[in-house]
């Protein structure tokens, strides 16, 4: 019998991740739903909850409003694990790239890791354009009050964006 536990995701402890989501080309609102239900029935997503939609301006891009909101997943997929998920999820969608903040069909980011830092070249959590980003941190305090601060919302608070 192997007694060595396996690095399988069952073997370990749930995280709490946000993947904060975002659409403006062809059909944002059901390529958001349709994100939002395969994360949550994705194999070692124990749960989700879901922020509310927002709508908001492309930010240093030109293109359709985004909408946007952020997923919280109670998870046993280690931190790139959940990144092959979302990106998986991306091209489902079409994702293409064609250059830097081109409009997306979906775009996926993983947020926050429980508290893990993690600085890899495929990955960076806390995500690097986290905190001076309305439509990722209005969201994010709905489902995560105690991660966002006071400090932070009010930064961002002359940026265009609309609960939906
Ligand atoms: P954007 O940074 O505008 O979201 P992309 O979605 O095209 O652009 O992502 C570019 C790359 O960012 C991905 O190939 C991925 O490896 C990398 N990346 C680094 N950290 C993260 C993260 N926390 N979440 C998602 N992608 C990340
Ligand atoms: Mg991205």
């Amino acid at each position: 019998m192997d007694l060595v536990p396996s690095p399988n995701a069952s073997a370990r402890e749930p995280v709490l991740a946000y993947v904060g989501l975002g659409a403006n080309w062809g059909n944002a609102g059901a390529a958001l739903q349709t994100a939002l239900s395969r994360l949550a029935q994705a194999p070692g997503v124990l749960a989700c909850r879901t922020s509310g939609l927002y709508r908001s301006a492309p930010v240093d891009a030109t293109g359709p409003d985004y909408l946007n909101a952020v997923a919280e997943l109670r998870t046993t997929l280690s931190a790139m694990d959940v990144l092959a998920l979302l990106q998986a999820l991306e091209n489902q969608a079409g994702r293409e790239r064609p250059y830097r903040n081109a409009p997306r069909t979906l775009d996926l980011d993983l947020l926050l890791y429980g508290d893990a830092h993690i600085h890899a070249p495929t990955l960076e959590v806390p995500h690097p354009r986290l905190w001076g980003r309305a439509f990722v941190l209005l969201p994010l305090a709905e489902l995560a009050p105690e991660r966002v601060s006071a400090q932070a919302l009010a930064a961002v608070q002359d940026q265009a964006i609309a609960r939906c």
